[in-house]
């Protein structure tokens, strides 16, 4: 460790510690002070109007996030663990999918995108990533197809768009339901519609989660989600499901839940919302400066994409292709920067899921040994970006 000035061991930590700049992950904090005012307002809008569930704060997000992804009907949901669940359970409401179907999900994800499909009696087919992108490589998927798939799941993973002709191709031929999970990609365009692409994230397959947990692009100050779909019978079934399956009152016709979003909560989201193209660009021009300045030989940085849309940077992955992942990271949190992993156990290799997600996946078993998330938020300014870059230049690894 290379410290500025030579102190004693022991008390002398602090001190170094003190004298040293910090570069934090992600602090929300920072991330909601820019629209402070106009939270605050909302919220005292929420507070004041006595409607504090569904009404219509609700009922303008939903219109405002429809609009934003180009879909005809949104539905804003408890979160998007839930808006995924309802989705899948919607399918075999409606007689589109049966108990025990299967459906395609990314081997290389977070966990909630394979818990949906699991909790609605489905199974859950796990296809392995591409090291370039790190999402689903589309070119195993028709090999994972059986005669019970009824779907496949895409998840864009870290933001990056998880789109082609070969998704889409596969989905046509087999019929497949394709859903997006928009978890991490909220605002991202399709790849395939070049420079001046109009089509959003949730609006590319036949229906699409969002999550707005408060570390999401666009997070809210607690849990919220949201299913978006231009199929007016899905979204029917799961409003209904997502209000104890009544679809008027007190009128029953499913064993539903309650997946309700808070008109705080939408009121909040309202306003964050507005600005999703320029904290995209923002983290965009940090993803450019980490891509021009790291040059360390055993930093694998991510793909930089085609176009600067398709690619939202939920997350700035690189894979360390050696040396020891825990090491360089407590070297670069002793020189202040903190790093974080997005995920050291891939879903198949969890608990819940042993002996039940068949199959090998060695690329998603070599990204979880290798990733690591650099910070990329609000908070982490260019010149951060920068300073950051050098520190990793400067390391043994
Ligand atoms: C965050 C996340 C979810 C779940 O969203 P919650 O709102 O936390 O339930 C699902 N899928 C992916 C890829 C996510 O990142």
């Amino acid at each position: 460790m290379s410290s500025v000035v030579c102190l004693p061991k022991g008390g002398g930590g602090a001190m170094a510690d003190g004298l040293r700049k910090r570069y934090p992950f992600l602090d929300l904090g920072e991330v909601n002070s820019g629209y402070a005012s106009e939270l605050e307002e909302a919220a005292l809008r929420v507070i004041r109007s006595g409607r504090y569930i569904g009404g219509e704060e609700v009922v303008a997000f939903e219109k405002e996030l429809a609009t934003l992804t180009g879909v005809d009907h949104a539905i804003g949901v408890s979160n998007g663990l839930d808006a995924l669940r309802l989705i899948l359970r919607g399918y075999v409401e409606m007689g589109v999918m049966q108990p025990g179907d299967e459906v395609i999900v990314p081997a290389n994800t977070y966990i909630a995108s394979i818990l949906a499909v699991s909790d609605a009696g489905l199974t859950p087919v796990p296809v392995d990533a591409r090291l370039d992108s790190m999402n689903i490589d589309t070119s195993l998927i028709e090999g994972a197809v059986t005669s019970r798939t009824r779907g496949v799941m895409t998840v864009h993973l870290y933001g990056r768009v998880a789109w082609d002709e070969q998704l889409m191709e596969v989905a046509r031929r087999y019929g497949l339901k394709i859903i997006e999970d928009c978890a991490q990609a909220i605002g991202a365009r399709s790849p395939l519609d070049g420079l001046n692409s109009s089509r959003r994230v949730g609006g590319l397959g036949d229906a699409a989660a969002f999550s707005f947990y408060p570390t999401k692009n666009i997070g809210a100050l607690g849990d919220a989600g949201a299913v978006v779909s231009n199929d007016a019978e899905l979204i029917r079934t799961v409003k209904a499901l997502a209000n104890y399956g009544a679809d008027r009152r007190y009128h029953n016709i499913y064993c539903g839940w309650n997946c309700r979003l808070d008109a705080l909560q939408a009121a909040l989201l309202r306003v964050k919302l507005k600005h999703i193209d320029s904290e995209n660009a923002d983290r965009f021009e940090r993803a450019l400066v980490y891509e021009r300045s790291i040059t360390h030989s055993a930093i694998v940085k991510p793909l930089m994409s085609r176009w600067v849309t398709d690619n939202v940077w939920h997350q700035y992955v690189v894979r360390l292709a050696r040396g020891s992942r825990e090491e360089f990271r407590e070297e670069l949190l002793r020189r202040g920067v903190e790093t974080d992993v997005h995920y050291a156990v891939p879903p198949h290799l969890q608990p819940c899921y042993a002996g039940k997600l068949k199959g090998y996946f060695p690329v998603t078993v070599q990204l979880a040994r290798e990733v690591v998330s650099l910070p990329i938020a609000t908070g982490t300014s260019v010149k951060d970006a920068a300073e950051i870059a050098e520190i990793i230049n400067s390391m043994k690894v």
